[in-house]
């Protein structure tokens, strides 16, 4: 029988990079991820042997020291890394946004600079829309940029920086009205926006002067990566860290980086699904009830068809959104699609897995129950579902338009 989540015409350079990560996610990921994350630890020596495996550099150009791969090799390394502990998944996705957006927008001077320290792994990086009073609402952010010579003086406050303290480069967007009024700046804010590529110490407290990152959020689950506030006080960070060198383009930058975040959350969201299965189909053999395995019993038996179905569909969308980037297509509404799809149907595959634990699934010896409290942050970050369905409801009614 064929395993679940196969995806065809895959080149030989994919199925080998597939198949060491999947190897390194067996003995190194699986075997300690969840002791790390009961202890809230961050996964250093993980996080060394993804470097040594050239994870970080994986989508990054060749030119630059990457290995210059596509958009599905990334996102079935991150479900294969998902698969093993979807908190190191965290670890590398802002980093990759970063990278893609740098590649995508960034000057000749900006890529030369950060790429190859990135492919690398040393420099890593965050990146930082949401704030304490908006995350949905992009177009609401109060930060504040203010030209002054040659710098821009920052000053605002940001949450939910996703490798907000581990990282040493963090793609900031915030409101510069430069060249607006007041009154245009409000009847446009996404033309009134620009991302600043910031630098700094990793660490917690005061990183670089002006910048504060007060300490980790403590979280439900997404344990092991840490996700911070950020605090800017009159931070100076000079014009050549504008991303792409002119101001006003943040917004759409940045919604160009969420949109390739989004087939990477589905992803995730395949990849915890696919182990919640794994767990659910081994225990059903292994537990009896009524004198045979739970797994022969009918009830118990359809729960597994209907999360295989659910793994099999979200990875086939997944790959679709994946492919139709890297064909050079629009894909938001693919991408949005892939993350609606993949983060509902994880929850689903999640509880169900659980709930065929039993009781042991509360117990925290049991591996479901760390899925337990992951799974819902999926359907969160890159946006909510509510988010995806106005993005795919937005791009149905442009494509169905009614010629009346
Ligand atoms: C663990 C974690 C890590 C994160 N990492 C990052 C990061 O690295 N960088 C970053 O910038 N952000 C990050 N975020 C923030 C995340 O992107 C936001 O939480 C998310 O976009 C939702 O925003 P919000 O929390 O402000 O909810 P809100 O926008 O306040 O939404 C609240 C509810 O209202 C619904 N809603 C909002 N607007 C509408 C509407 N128009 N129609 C219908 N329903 C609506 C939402 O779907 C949601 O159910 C992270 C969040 C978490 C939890």
């Amino acid at each position: 029988m064929a395993r679940l989540a196969q995806t065809a015409g895959l080149t030989d350079v994919q199925q080998e990079i597939l198949s060491t990560v999947r190897d390194f996610v067996d003995k190194e990921i699986i075997p300690v991820a969840t002791e790390l994350e009961h202890r809230d630890e961050y996964p250093q020596q993980i996080v060394d042997g993804l470097k040594e495996l050239g994870l970080f550099g994986l989508m990054i150009p060749e030119e630059y020291g990457g290995l210059g791969e596509s958009l599905l090799t990334y996102a079935l390394c991150v479900e294969e890394i998902a698969r093993g502990w979807m908190s190191v998944s965290g670890i590398i996705n802002t980093h990759f946004i970063v990278a893609y957006m740098l590649k995508q927008h960034g000057t000749q001077e900006q890529k030369e600079h950060f790429l190859p320290r990135m492919a690398a792994g040393d420099v890593r990086g965050a990146f930082s829309m949401s704030e304490p009073g908006l995350g949905s609402d992009v177009s609401a952010i109060t930060s504040k940029a203010v030209k002054d010579g040659d710098e821009y003086v920052l000053n605002g406050q940001k949450m939910w920086l996703t490798n907000g303290g581990t990282s040493s480069l963090v793609a900031v967007l915030v409101r510069s009205d430069e060249g607006h009024s007041p009154e245009e700046a409000a009847a446009k804010p996404h033309k009134s926006m620009t991302t600043f590529l910031v630098e700094k110490e990793p660490g917690f407290g005061e990183v670089r002067p002006g910048l504060t990152i007060p300490g980790k959020i403590d979280k439900m689950g997404y344990k092991g990566v840490d996700t911070t506030e950020l605090i800017m006080d009159d931070l100076r960070v000079p014009a050549d860290r504008v991303l792409g060198g002119v101001t006003g383009r943040g917004f759409y930058q940045m919604m160009d980086g969420v949109e390739v975040g989004r087939v990477n959350v589905a992803a995730r969201g395949c990849g915890v699904a696919q182990r919640a299965f794994e767990l659910g189909v081994r225990y059903a053999q292994q537990r009896h009830t009524f004198g045979k395995p739970i797994a022969q019993h009918q009830a118990i038996q359809f729960k597994l068809a209907e999360m295989a179905t659910k793994v099999e569909a979200a990875h086939a969308m997944m790959v679709n959104a994946a492919r139709k980037k890297d064909s050079g297509e629009r894909n938001d509404l693919e991408a949005g699609m892939a993350k609606y799809l993949a983060s509902e149907y994880c929850k689903e595959v999640v509880e169900d897995a659980f709930r065929i634990h039993g009781g042991y699934g509360f117990s925290k010896e049991y591996e479901i129950e760390r899925l337990y409290r992951e799974a819902p942050m999926l359907l969160i970050g890159e946006g909510t579902a509510e988010i995806q369905k106005m993005i795919i409801g937005r791009r149905l009614l442009e494509e169905y338009r009614f010629q009346g």
